[in-house]
């Protein structure tokens, strides 16, 4: 049976074209096209890298017969191209040089290699000595899920202790209305673990349901113990092993584990963070904070008042607005928005099957994604040397705020005094950048909604209380106010070599070498710990999957060397802190004068890497026996 092409050239009116164009050198190794006329190149916030519509037509023109020959049966893909060619494939469709150093990466991005999995490595060890080595995880969220999997591949005995009833962790706890993943979907997932996205974005029960799937099909799930806190974890110097210190969440039962090393998988953002508003307490009516969302409440009719303009709000008040009576928003400071139209977009049925369907398509699409909400953004966020021009970092990064400023006018043009207060004072990149598809402005257009910029003075028994003695007098009150973030680990206690308290040793500052491990603290490690957070939004699944692997060959150096421990040399990390503080001084997110979940009380970047992904993920690949004492 021949292909049907009218059903294939429909499916490519949805293609992403650059990606397609790739595929179709993979596919043919038509490298001449390289050197063609239709270039991808990249322009902010077109996924289409700037080409005509003539130009897409004629691409997917010339994909239809490619792709009809491969239904048919005709053609099978042939071409494997060098690592070089896949360079400059990658170069060419990102419209930015991508160097040498790129090279591993890609291969593996593109499916030219195979990602690692947990097993590399440890097939040289015996079964019973990587049985015996047994590590508890803290945490069945994304970051522990990753590291479930891969100890489970590698064939080292492992108990998650999870503090909820199910697995999730930010996508279990945060059910807020409009809750939705705010990186592209098809690089926010597991590399090991694609999936068929109903929409680009999409919202938090698809999310939980990935995860939880993934649990189940990894096998995680008989290995985590469900509802209990781990309160403390205390080092064992003679017997160089952790005690961890659980309480069952309902029942306060406590219990203990022992472990051999223990990986804090608790992420940055878990535990919600109320501001510290005189009176808060004061309020009469419900109030709660959107990552404890109170679905009991009833919305509809009512007066809200909604606290903060960070992420979390920003989806939460256009779905809630419609129903309400009033809506009164709270902006200490405004977000960056930045346009993204297919923000609520369902995936199209033709850009479902061409994932599905077309080799190497699924590949090069999600490469791209990676790349434009990643590397290729970064030039936008780094500071210039002497710039001193307020509101922006350096000549790219204003050229940002132009553009971001341009689209805030577009909705808003005719609403000056809503445009003023939704311009930033700070540069692009300073806090996280929200995607929006027009639907946050008209949410503030809106004329039941206020956005108020007077600060919040006090709370009073009716509602807020502003700094200019305006009271609001609100029947629900809903805290979008982020997360208790430098206080990293929090609530543990955790109680290392010398008996030293990791929060008391930290000072409000937490570090660690590589995001990973913390001298004095041996065979502690974390994922998504000290400055492993990414601004400009890319996909943190990528650091969690790099620490991961970095854990892994931690755990090789171990039982290789037959310690019992391995801990961080303090010269090492010290170093490594400083070359962090370097990067993060050179961001938008670090400019001085910018207040932000990133930093902590003294300024200090606690949270964000600075570089390339590309440089966490070099680090991450091997683990240095210099830069650890054993014992
Ligand atoms: P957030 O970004 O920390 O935002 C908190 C908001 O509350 C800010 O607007 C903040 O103002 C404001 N605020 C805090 N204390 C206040 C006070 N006393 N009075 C008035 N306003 C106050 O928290 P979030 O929105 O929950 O987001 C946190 C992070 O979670 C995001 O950056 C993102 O990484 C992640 N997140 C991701 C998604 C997603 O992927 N879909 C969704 C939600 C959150 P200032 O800016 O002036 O401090």
């Amino acid at each position: 049976m021949s292909a049907d092409r009218g059903a294939i050239a429909a499916a490519l009116e949805h293609a992403n074209v650059p990606a397609l164009l790739v595929t179709l050198i993979h596919l043919t190794g038509d490298l001449g096209l390289l050197d063609g006329p239709i270039r991808p190149r990249q322009v902010w916030g077109d996924s289409q890298m700037g080409l005509t519509e003539q130009q897409r037509a004629e691409v997917r023109a010339r994909a239809v017969p490619v792709i009809a020959a491969l239904e048919d049966g005709a053609e099978q893909p042939r071409f494997r191209p060098s690592p070089e060619q896949v360079r400059d494939m990658a170069s060419f469709l990102v419209g930015q040089a991508v160097g040498d150093d790129y090279l591993e990466f890609l291969l593996r991005e593109v499916g030219l290699k195979p990602h690692p999995t947990g097993a590399d490595g440890f097939e040289g060890f015996a079964a019973n000595q990587r049985a015996a080595f047994h590590v508890v995880i803290v945490g069945a969220g994304m970051s522990g899920i990753v590291a479930a999997h891969r100890l489970g591949q590698a064939g080292i005995s492992y108990t998650v202790v999870e503090k909820n009833a199910d697995v999730g962790g930010t996508w279990l706890e945060n059910t807020y209305p409009g809750c939705r993943v705010d990186t592209p979907n098809h690089s926010y997932s597991y590399s090991f673990a694609p999936r068929d996205w109903p929409q680009y974005f999409s919202a938090q029960p698809v999310l939980l349901d990935y995860f939880q799937d993934c649990a189940t099909r990894f096998g995680i799930r008989d290995r985590i113990r469900f509802s209990t806190e781990v309160e403390r974890l205390v080092f064992d110097e003679e017997q160089q092993v952790w005690t961890v210190h659980t309480r069952a969440v309902d029942g306060g039962t406590t219990g203990t584990l022992r472990a051999n090393a223990v990986i804090s998988a608790v992420g940055q953002l878990n535990r919600p963070r109320l501001p510290d508003i005189p009176g808060r307490d004061a309020f009469r009516g419900p109030s709660f904070h959107t990552a404890r969302w109170d679905h009991r409440v009833a919305l509809a009719g009512k007066r809200i008042a909604v606290i903060g303009t960070g992420a979390s709000a920003f989806q939460a008040v256009p779905r809630i607005a419609p129903g309400a009576a009033e809506v009164f928003l709270f902006q200490r400071s405004p977000p960056w928005v930045n346009p993204r139209p297919e923000y609520h977009r369902d995936v199209p049925a033709g850009k479902h099957w061409l994932l599905n369907n077309v080799p190497h398509y699924a590949r090069w699409y999600r490469l791209l994604q990676f790349w434009l909400s990643a590397e290729g953004a970064l030039d936008y966020i780094y500071a210039d040397d002497g710039w001193d021009e307020p509101g922006s970092v350096g000549k790219a990064n204003r050229k940002l705020r132009r553009m971001l400023e341009r689209h805030a006018r577009k909705h808003l043009g005719e609403h000056p005094e809503l445009l003023a207060k939704c311009i930033p004072d700070y540069a692009p990149g300073g806090k996280r950048m929200l995607y929006d598809d027009g639907t946050w402005f008209d949410t503030l257009k809106r004329p039941n909604v206020h956005l108020t910029t007077d600060p919040i003075a006090r709370m009073s028994e009716r509602g807020p209380v502003t700094a200019a003695g305006e009271c609001f007098d609100v029947d629900v009150v809903i805290y979008a106010t982020g997360f208790r973030t430098t206080d990293m680990l929090f609530p543990m206690q955790v109680i290392g070599r010398g008996g030293t308290d990791l929060r008391e040793s930290w000072q409000g500052s937490p570090r660690a070498y590589r995001g990973v491990t913390i001298p004095g603290f041996p065979n502690l490690f974390c994922l998504y710990g000290p400055n492993t957070n990414v601004v400009v939004n890319t996909s943190i699944v990528i650091l969690s999957e790099c620490g991961v692997d970095y854990i892994l060959h931690c755990l090789r150096l171990l039982l290789d060397t037959g310690s019992r421990s391995l801990e961080c040399r303090q010269q090492v990390h010290d170093a490594y802190n400083e070359w962090i503080d370097a990067g993060n001084a050179r961001t938008a997110w670090g400019a001085p004068g910018v207040r932000s979940w990133y930093k902590n009380d003294g300024g200090r970047v606690t949270q964000n890497w600075p570089y390339r992904l590309l440089d966490y993920w070099q680090q991450t690949r091997s683990a240095d026996a210099a830069d650890y004492r054993f014992r």
